[in-house]
């Protein structure tokens, strides 16, 4: 059996480290909170759910197609939402009443097929689940007008069905978690190279759906970038595109299928460029003298072909709130001041690591940086997956925890940065850079806050300020968290009515009955 995350946090059960009891302080003095456990996820048996809506006769159908249906409390629980602070404050407090009425787990394409075209015969709301672990609202249960709702469990989608060692490309099921993926492709001494924060749960094809983005994307490039070809069954038939390394074949095609979020169809395959496994990684800390000092040497950097594959700079309080919640507050503070903290990282050969490395450190002691320590870096490396699972402990103490991302020109970065802070007063809101472009950066922000007594409506009226602030500043709604429902009403004033019209027009073309993820994309 695959291994399930809580329904109502991170991970698994005891997996994840827990909030450091030195984090008391720091949560009484930034926050007010006083650092008490007050609320608790209910019992699984407790979770509302409402009865099954499905037409009896359906059931069989799909049963005989996958032989895998389920209508259980715990598979429609767990295929309920995503892992942003809403769905986790939904799910903590039971609120299922919407849950998927099964969850059909289809073994290959063509039972994916066969299952969208039955569901669209029979008028019932397809959502395809990944990792689980969209932060945009893009797995939430949303009927649309349909009375019923499956959710397509990708996992058995499962596999490499083929690697190209001179062409440095694979095929990997949709289904597959990408430590499975790298698992498999270290056997012919490749990596994907792709590490979302979330990289533990997440799939190739639910990273391909949202145009995801991994911590060393300046090096390795994002998904999309490294996208060749994708297999996609839509209702009304298969969307494939060729597997070559350019082409001039009208509009990508694959490109449209790369960030289309379940709205068209089911990816079901990638053909991906992977990387040789890399014989050396370095990461390090530096202290750059301001958030703009950072910047303006990240940019140069990479204007010089010389960034660093990770390059992750902290803002004054991102770097302020690492510090104490690793235990550092004080004597870092008085060791650094206002310096903001800087984690460089590099792969591949010692040597190519090494001539990369004294550049890059030139760059950025001309922009008065100073060299901090290797242990930063190998501690960001080492604890880069552990603050989701902080996430739910901050939830048990009353604290309103959510991330916002976006990108912007280098020109603009510093205006964008300013906008979202001003618009969420009241906060302890950090900031990093963390994927550089040569023509702009992404930004993206932790906001901290005490719970009020609403906390859904205190995080949508905090994130309905940001988000109108990011598009007034010129900002994409998103980066790399993707659209899902949660952006799903600026994406017109990022592309313009006529651009969301002919993506209805894509959607209309490929799913006439509207069965596909209704409410997420469009
Ligand atoms: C703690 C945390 C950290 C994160 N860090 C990052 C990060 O560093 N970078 C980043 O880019 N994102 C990050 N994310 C967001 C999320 O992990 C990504 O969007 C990821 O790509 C989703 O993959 P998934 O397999 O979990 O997809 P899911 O969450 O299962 O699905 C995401 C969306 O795609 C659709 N979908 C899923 N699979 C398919 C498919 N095969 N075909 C068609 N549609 C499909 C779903 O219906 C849904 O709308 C993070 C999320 C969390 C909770």
């Amino acid at each position: 059996m695959r291994r399930e995350q809580v329904f109502w946090g991170w991970g698994e059960p005891g997996a994840g480290p827990s909030l450091p009891n030195h984090a008391t302080a720091f949560l009484r003095s930034e926050l007010g909170v006083d650092g008490a456990v007050i609320d608790r996820p209910v019992a699984l048996e407790d979770v509302r759910l409402g009865e099954p809506g499905l037409d009896p006769g359906l059931l069989p159908r799909l049963e005989a197609i996958t032989g895998a249906v389920r209508t259980d409390r715990e598979a429609r629980v767990l295929r309920c939402r995503g892992k942003s602070y809403l769905d986790l404050l939904a799910q903590r407090a039971g609120a299922c009443e919407g849950a998927p009425d099964a969850v059909v787990a289809p073994a290959d394409h063509s039972q994916v097929a066969a299952v969208l075209q039955t569901c669209a015969e029979a008028g019932v709301a397809v959502v395809p689940f990944g990792g689980g672990t969209s932060v945009v609202g893009g797995l939430e249960p949303l009927r649309g007008p349909f009375g019923a709702l499956i959710s397509l469990d990708l996992a058995r989608l499962d596999g490499v069905m083929g690697v190209d060692e001179r062409s440095l490309t694979a095929v990997l099921a949709a289904g597959m978690r990408l430590p499975e993926a790298d698992r498999a492709l270290a056997a012919h001494g490749l990596t994907l190279g792709h590490v979302p924060q979330s990289y533990e749960w997440a799939t190739v094809g639910g990273c391909v759906a949202t145009r995801s983005s991994g911590q060393a994307s300046t090096g390795r490039g994002r998904i999309d970038a490294n996208l060749v070809a994708v297999r996609c069954a839509t209702p009304l038939g298969e969307l494939a595109t060729l597997a070559v390394p350019a082409s001039a074949a009208g509009p990508a095609l694959r490109q449209l299928v790369a960030g289309s979020e379940g709205a068209l169809g089911v990816i079901t395959a990638a053909t991906l460029r992977v990387h040789p496994l890399p014989a050396a990684r370095r990461y390090e800390g530096w202290l750059a003298p301001s958030f703009e000092a950072g910047c303006e040497a990240f940019r140069r950097l990479e204007h010089a072909g010389a960034a660093p594959d990770v390059a992750r700079l902290s803002d004054e309080d991102e770097t302020r709130y690492t510090l104490a919640l690793a235990g550092l507050g004080g004597i870092a503070r008085r060791a650094i001041g206002d310096r903001c903290l800087a984690i460089c990282g590099w792969e591949g050969s010692p040597e190519a690591i090494a001539r990369r490395r004294r550049e890059a450190a030139r760059g950025l002691r001309r922009e008065g940086a100073r060299f901090a320590t290797q242990r930063a870096g190998r501690q960001w490396a080492h604890s880069r997956f552990a603050g989701p699972h902080l996430r739910d402990d901050l939830l048990d103490r009353g604290v309103m925890v959510e991330t916002l991302e976006t990108a912007t020109s280098w020109s603009n970065l510093a205006a964008l940065r300013a906008a979202v802070r001003a618009a969420l007063p009241g906060t302890l809101t950090g900031c990093h850079v963390s994927h550089l472009y040569p023509t702009g950066a992404s930004l993206y922000f932790t906001v901290l806050a005490r719970q009020d007594a609403d906390p859904v409506a205190q995080w949508r009226a905090a994130k309905a300020a940001a988000t109108d602030a990011i598009v007034a500043a010129g900002g994409t709604v998103t980066h790399h968290h993707a659209v899902g429902r949660d952006h799903a009403p600026w994406l017109a004033a990022e592309v313009g009515e006529l651009g969301v019209g002919v993506l209805r027009a894509l959607k209309d073309r490929c799913d006439p009955a509207g069965i596909m993820n209704p409410g997420k994309l469009l």
